[in-house]
């Protein structure tokens, strides 16, 4: 946890297994893709996410056919030992869905409700009472998920109303914010006056800009203590949806503000969906509030570098390490706070080799074609010819097993009753 962050005072929401708010670690969570009616697919993919570090992972329960499947879906999970929360995604007709199929309103682990999504009129009232019901009945929290595309009209009719009233009338851009902010924390309200205990609500307010976001979040975190669930609505693709996503929520977690997060990405046409967990457990190492998985450090290369070796052997370390870490995060604690450099030539190879746990400084052009290695700061090899990728990762591996196992000097024992740093829900299935 970096020493300058405060984190907001927010109350504790056990979502299944896992706490979210109340100082618990910032958790990471995803949403599947897949047509819930179709369990294997969803649950495939639930494991997926699971195993690339998803602490709770949502799925949409839009129809009679997805509820039908959802209690099949964690009995598959179960079985396969992947112990990851689901949470229910509802729209129009949760109401309905929960009261019709209890297995499916047991079988979550929370439930997710947009207030602009549940009815209209007299009807919008009633159909939230149902599910905050059920909610009660099942012993389960619920996120309060508010979107600027589906924001309730009434109540921005009501504010916009209201508005036009003043001497001095705020823009619609700021009566817009507050219509999202008013949805959320009435809601909230109106879920506890209907016997919904406060620790069970935690509230999300996305939209799509990233200054929107910040303003939203600045304002929501003053007015309550319920968990907050940060995340660009609609990010986007590729590095746009990376950068935005990144930008909105650093600022934002910077302040202390925010107890999980989801990147919500819109992955390519055949695209890995584990990438949004990956960028998402990213944001937080990098912002030094969670460790996930060993950074690797590699300069971007120049005209010192002729070919592209050192950048293969720097992308092939990381997926190594990824690789590794359902296996190490058991193994090794502490192995997730390393630094490895992967570094292209002398001009800052051994410096930054020796900053970090373990380095190699790869020849840039007119060097002699050695690449020397550091361990703990001191050169210990100087790796030659056709397998440097091949001896490097065994020279990893080694320093891993030594420094991270039994009696190794970076060990960290996990406190009593505290989860190990990083700790993502158990993939049994995963295990050798
Ligand atoms: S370490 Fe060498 S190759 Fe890498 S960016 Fe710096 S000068 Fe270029």
């Amino acid at each position: 946890m970096s020493e300058t962050i405060q984190r907001r005072v927010s109350r504790r929401v056990q979502v299944g297994g896992v706490a979210v708010g109340g100082g618990a670690p910032i958790m990471v969570q995803s949403m599947t893709n897949t047509d819930t009616a179709d369990a294997e697919a969803t649950a495939r993919q639930v494991e997926a996410l699971a195993r690339a570090g998803s602490e709770v992972v949502r799925i949409t329960v839009n129809s009679p056919e997805a509820a039908a499947q959802v209690a099949r879906i964690r009995q598959r999970l179960d079985a396969a030992g992947c112990a990851v929360p689901l949470v229910g995604d509802f729209h129009y007709n949760g109401h309905k869905l929960l009261k019709d199929y209890p297995e499916c309103a047991q079988a979550l682990a929370k439930y997710r409700i947009n207030p602009g999504n549940v009815g209209r009129g007299a009807k919008r009232d009633e159909q939230f009472a149902t599910m905050i019901e059920l909610a009660c009945r099942h012993d389960k929290p619920v996120r309060i998920g508010v979107n600027w595309g589906s924001l309730d009209q009434e109540l921005l009719a009501r504010l916009m109303d209201a508005n036009s009233k003043l001497v001095a009338p705020r823009s619609a851009e700021v009566v817009m914010r507050e219509a999202l902010i008013s949805s959320a924390l009435e809601s909230a309200a109106r879920a506890e006056e209907l016997g919904l205990p406060g620790d069970r609500i935690m509230l999300s307010c996305k939209v799509s800009g990233v200054q929107d976001l910040i303003a939203v979040y600045r304002d929501l975190a003053r007015r309550c203590d319920y968990p907050l669930h940060l995340g660009l609505t609609e990010a986007g693709m590729g590095s746009k949806g990376i950068v935005a996503s990144t930008a909105a929520m650093a600022v934002l977690l910077q302040a202390g503000i925010g107890d999980t997060i989801r990147v919500s990405l819109t992955p390519e046409p055949g695209g890995d969906r584990s990438q949004e967990v990956v960028v998402a457990q990213e944001i937080l190492q990098t912002m030094g509030l969670r460790s996930f998985a060993p950074m690797v450090i590699a300069c971007p290369g120049c005209g010192r570098t002729t070919s592209t070796y050192f950048q293969e052997l720097a992308s092939r370390i990381q997926a190594y390490l990824r690789r590794q870490m359902p296996l190490w995060r058991a193994r090794y604690p502490g192995v997730e706070d390393m630094h490895v450099a992967v570094m292209g030539c002398v001009v800052n190879g051994p410096g930054e080799s020796k900053q970090a746990n373990i380095g190699i400084s790869l020849p840039g052009a007119g060097e002699h074609p050695v690449a020397p290695v550091y361990e703990d700061g001191q050169k210990t090899v100087t790796l030659k010819g056709g397998r440097i990728a091949e001896e490097f990762q065994a020279i990893v591996e080694a320093y891993v097993g030594r420094t991270y196992g039994e009696g190794g000097r970076l060990r960290q024992a996990p406190a009593a009753g505290q989860p190990p740093k990083g700790t993502v829900i158990p993939v049994k299935a995963l295990m050798p």
